[in-house]
């Protein structure tokens, strides 16, 4: 007997949501068991020697409109107000991504520029959101000369140094994450509500588990406890049967030990500096599409605002995932295509045969989730539970 009802693989959004529900909605008492050395997941956040709040595994930005997962999480954290903008080191100009009117105006003489926003308004509307690869089917000349203007310097470089494919060989929703605006919104989302938890994310999460149900355990790689049993399609816990509820936010291909292939992922090295100045770049991130073999810098003082005389800046260079490489194997993306998503189906089929198993997250789901959409599918699965009870 483990003496838990419910054992969570991860403690990142997913799984920390998941075990907070539980615990605090069923009474349930939950063992979460995290590989990592701390709480958080990708959103792990601390304060660093020089008092800069730093994402350690790339810049988090909130932003949703979901209403339930903005209150839901405010029981845990205040917010500071923060939208998200971005620039683009394009042709040696510093400028708006994603691409809109400000961007155009830039690029091009007004008077151009004048012509190409009266045609986007025509056939996008004011205020339009234009994803790169439907503007490049543009039957109109001018416009299909903007969509190639635009995809040569924004997208093409950056998608290949980011995939390790072109735009067209991976799902059309990657591309669409960052449309052509067709208005003077420089704002990266639009969302509702955009803010960083004032005491960062890692502070967050660990409200959320900090309940009298809910034990984590770090530095503990679930699959060395855990075993499917694929003849009885049961779960073993340490060799034994566990009849509990298993909540796995892992990645699929791991869980079931590889046996129809490995799931793709791609995944990123981080250069973190701390420099001596108290100001790198005029905001949080800059975009470098064409010109280094990292895809964006950012520098984390700006989100919070936080006035210190030295600053922390972040590269990311993406590269091929390696489960067998500890500087390759942190699976941070998904690579999301047919071809994979078949292969992530064949396994998504042979878990639904093991009834006490719940898979949740962007590993386990196998999809490219905002932060509010892990929050938001674990609610959503809380809501369905109590309608079926
Ligand atoms: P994760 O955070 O990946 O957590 C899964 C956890 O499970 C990990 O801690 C992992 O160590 C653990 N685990 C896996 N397997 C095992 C095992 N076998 N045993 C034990 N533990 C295991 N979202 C936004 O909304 N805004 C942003 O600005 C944003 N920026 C991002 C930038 C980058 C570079 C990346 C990679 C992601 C970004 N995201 C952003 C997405 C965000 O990180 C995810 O939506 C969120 O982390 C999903 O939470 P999760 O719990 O599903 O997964
Ligand atoms: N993208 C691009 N150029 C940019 C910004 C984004 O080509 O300047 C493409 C790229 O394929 C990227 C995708 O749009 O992977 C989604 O960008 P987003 O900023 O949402 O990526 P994330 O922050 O999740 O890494």
């Amino acid at each position: 007997m483990s003496g838990f009802d419910v054992i969570v693989v991860g403690a990142g959004f997913s799984g920390a949501v998941m075990a907070e529900r539980f615990a605090s909605q069923q009474n349930k008492k939950v063992l979460v068991l995290e590989q990592r050395p701390h709480i958080a997941g990708n959103c792990y956040d601390y304060i660093d020697d020089s008092g800069i709040t730093v994402h350690h595994y790339g810049p988090h930005l909130f932003h949703t409109n979901k209403e339930q997962v903005w209150q839901y999480l405010s029981q845990f954290t205040q917010w500071t107000p923060y939208e998200h903008k971005v620039l683009g080191s394009i042709d040696g100009k510093l400028v708006p991504i994603p691409f809109n009117l400000n961007t155009l105006y830039q690029l091009y003489p007004n008077v151009q520029a004048r012509e190409i926003e009266s045609l986007l308004v025509e056939h996008y509307g004011a205020g339009g959101r234009v994803p790169i690869l439907e503007l490049r089917k543009s039957p109109y000349e001018t416009l299909q000369q903007l969509a190639e203007l635009v995809y040569e310097k924004f997208f093409v470089n950056y998608t290949t140094k980011q995939w390790g494919c072109s735009p067209e060989d991976i799902s059309p929703e990657v591309t669409a994450r960052v449309p052509i605006v067709i208005s003077r919104d420089d704002r990266y989302f639009h969302d509702k509500y955009q803010a960083i938890p004032s005491q960062g994310y890692t502070q967050l999460i660990a409200k959320i588990l900090n309940h009298n149900n809910i034990e984590v355990r770090l530095n503990t790689d679930a699959t060395s406890l855990i075993r499917l049993n694929d003849a009885t399609k049961s779960v073993e816990f340490k060799g034994q049967e566990f009849n509990g509820k298993l909540v796995f936010t892992g990645m699929l291909d791991q869980l079931f030990d590889y046996s129809d292939g490995e799931l793709p992922y791609r995944s990123l090295q981080f250069d973190f500096q701390t420099l001596d100045t108290p100001e790198f770049q005029p905001n949080t991130t800059v975009n470098y599409p064409n010109e280094h073999a990292y895809t964006r810098i950012t520098e984390f003082k700006h989100i919070l605002k936080q006035g210190l005389d030295q600053t922390v800046i972040v590269k990311e260079y993406p590269q091929d995932y390696n489960r067998n490489d500890p500087t390759k194997n942190v699976p941070y993306y998904p690579i999301f295509n047919q071809d994979n998503q078949q292969k992530f189906d064949q396994y998504k089929k042979r878990l639904a045969y093991f009834k006490n198993i719940i898979s949740a997250g962007r590993l386990a789901d196998y999809k490219y989730y905002n932060m509010d959409d892990a929050v938001g599918n674990v609610l959503s699965y809380f809501e369905s539970e109590q309608s079926v009870c």
